[in-house]
């Protein structure tokens, strides 16, 4: 017979208490999924935020807002760790690139691997964009050029592997498409591991999501998770959702985008997030993250 000692059955009675109380120390063991956050924007402007961190801690940032967005982003991702292994531009609006380049320029302790993208050339912006879009392409160029980087272009249908995330590539820009031209050419991207799957889709319209619809990536959609289209309005078809058919929807949208508010009270806009927000009531939808509401932590 052995005796077991005090001190031994002790330290077994302290490991199986730590184990036991999740939350009250440093978990002793990886998390078995990937942590993801819906960031609040930091002023009234709609924007798209969102922070990924692996079961081994690694980073993925998806855009980040407006400037107003970069001190709160950049607090963000320190007190995560600050190594970024890779970020992800969706397309060159203001609302997606700015905070990333106030960080680029201003990193700190920040340090990031790689940035992905699939941007439009600027002839092309040109020509199917606006002025403001031409600006707004041209001074997140100049701001990854003076950072000494370079953006890697993905490939439709590439797949990443990031610390046990992995990452399909299910949409990138669609130059023949010219209505709504840089939105439709927003990422597409799938981000799935044994536990749940999420869907990005930026802020692609009803065209690059139809184009999407009738690939070979349709079968991809499915996810338990999708990040709604252009801030939850305007963006792709009721069919491109019922498609996805999520259990949960993230919603990159400030309050009065929500309620459709433009100062008169809910319903008093012109956007079409009321719609939207029925069609997913038909979806069996069973919670919707809606970024009016402050952070969000998904697990
Ligand atoms: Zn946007």
């Amino acid at each position: 017979m052995t005796l077991v000692g005090p001190s031994v059955l002790g330290a077994v009675m302290s490991a199986f208490a730590q184990a036991a109380a999740p939350g009250s120390a440093p978990a002793l063991t990886k998390p078995s999924t990937f942590t993801l956050w819906q960031l609040p924007a930091q002023t009234r402007t709609q924007i798209m935020s969102y922070v990924i961190r692996s079961p081994g801690g690694k980073l993925i940032v998806l855009d980040g807002g407006v400037t107003g967005d970069a001190r709160y982003l950049k607090k963000f991702v320190i007190d995560q760790g600050a190594k970024v292994e890779a970020w992800f531009i969706t397309h060159p609006h203001s609302d997606h690139v700015q905070a990333f380049s106030a960080v680029l320029a201003d990193p700190g302790p920040i340090e990031i691997k790689t940035i992905y993208a699939s941007l439009p050339t600027e002839a092309w912006v040109r020509k199917y964009g606006n002025d403001r879009e031409q600006a707004t392409l041209r001074t997140f160029l100049e701001s990854v050029r003076a950072a000494n980087r370079t953006a890697t272009e993905l490939r439709l249908g590439q797949e990443l592997w990031i610390d046990g995330v992995r990452v399909e590539v299910l949409g990138v820009k669609n130059p023949e498409i010219h209505p709504n031209a840089i939105n439709n050419s927003s990422l597409v991207l799938r981000m799935s591991d044994a536990t749940k799957s999420v869907l990005f889709l930026g802020d692609l319209g009803v065209e690059g999501g139809n184009k999407l619809l009738a690939s070979r990536y349709r079968s991809r959609l499915r996810a338990e998770y999708v990040q709604m289209a252009h801030h939850g309005q305007n963006g792709v078809s009721e069919a491109f959702y019922r498609a996805v058919n999520p259990t949960y929807c993230l919603w990159p949208t400030p309050r009065w985008l929500w309620d459709n508010d433009k100062g008169q009270g809910k319903g008093t806009g012109p956007w079409k997030t009321l719609e939207v927000r029925a069609w997913m009531a038909k979806l069996n939808v069973q919670r919707h993250y809606v970024m009016a509401d402050g952070l969000h932590r998904i697990d």
